[in-house]
């Protein structure tokens, strides 16, 4: 038995069949849909952990509602396992071609079935997880180093006018680490990272590149704006109050370092002027926002 249940949606447009398969598949929470066209909205609203598909159904049959399924990125990753009365090769074969995963054939053999259902989720969760380390840093949650260069690259191929590279620093992080140790580090770390994802917007793309170096790529309409969305950061920051054991609070201020994109940048360029400004202020002081041109 799953410990957390797992919703399986079947779709198929005879009735007994579906009799048969919430008998067999009653360690599951289970949809049903009885069309085609109903399968891709329970799909896209429920967001079901597999589909179980017919093929021969009238008005849309399955391998066309899979192979709609597999073009809405909200759907396209739930494993589609067909359910199929024939087994020669050119139904097969199109069956995985459209997008399936596997397919299973009446009648049901319920042993296999729960099997094979059982071993898709798995997979599947094993692809979130992986994708989940590929793109996000452990500590933090927010993006990695290698997302935010994947992304960026991206953001700057579209369109690099208005767009500007942030580089954050905390200050004299070392010493917070030396004082009360890492563990406490850390949470200093993911204090500062859910501070900043806060005052992000949602287009922006924000990450945790180094140990306690974070970049931020948006675009903005003026120099005073990403200014002021400057200042809004450093000043929650400097407001920030990571509360550990035994009442004691640990406070930490940042740098940030702001350039624009001009027409000859490359990003590495573009983030090379955003850091020479991080530690031009840190030169001066710090906690500190400077923009340099
Ligand atoms: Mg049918």
């Amino acid at each position: 038995m799953p410990e957390a249940k797992q919703t399986i949606l079947i779709v198929d447009d005879t009735e007994t069949n579906i009799d048969i398969l919430l008998d067999i598949l009653n360690a599951y929470d289970i949809v049903v849909a009885i069309d085609g066209e109903s399968a891709l909205e329970i799909a896209s609203e429920d967001n079901p952990d597999l589909i179980l598909l017919d093929i021969m159904m009238p008005n849309m049959d399955g391998y066309e509602v899979c192979r709609r399924l597999k073009n809405m990125s909200h759907t396209k990753d739930i494993p589609v396992i067909f359910i199929t009365a024939s087994t020669d090769e050119d139904s097969i074969e199109r069956a995985y071609e459209v997008g399936g995963i596997d397919y299973v054939t009446k009648p049901f053999k319920p042993r296999e079935l729960t099997a094979r259902i059982k071993t898709q989720i798995k997979l599947k969760n094993l692809l979130s997880d992986l994708n989940f380390i590929a793109s996000y840093d452990y500590l933090t949650k927010v993006y990695n180093r290698r997302k935010f260069f994947e992304l960026a690259n991206k953001m700057f191929a579209q369109e690099n006018e208005k767009l500007f590279a942030i580089m954050i620093d905390i200050d004299k992080f070392k010493k917070i680490n030396d004082a009360y140790g890492h563990p406490i580090g850390d949470e200093v770390l993911k204090a500062v990272a859910a501070t900043i994802q806060a005052c992000v917007s949602k287009d922006d793309l924000f990450a945790r590149i180094g140990g306690e170096e974070f970049a931020i790529i948006c675009r903005c309409n003026s120099d005073e704006e990403i200014m002021q969305k400057n200042e809004f950061i450093r000043q929650s920051i400097e407001e920030l109050e990571v509360n550990i054991e035994n009442g004691i609070i640990v406070k930490v201020t940042i740098s940030n370092g702001i350039a624009e994109a001009n027409d000859t940048d490359t990003l590495d360029s573009l983030l090379k002027r955003a850091d020479d400004a991080l530690y031009e202020e840190k030169g001066e002081g710090r906690n500190k926002v400077i923009f340099r041109n």
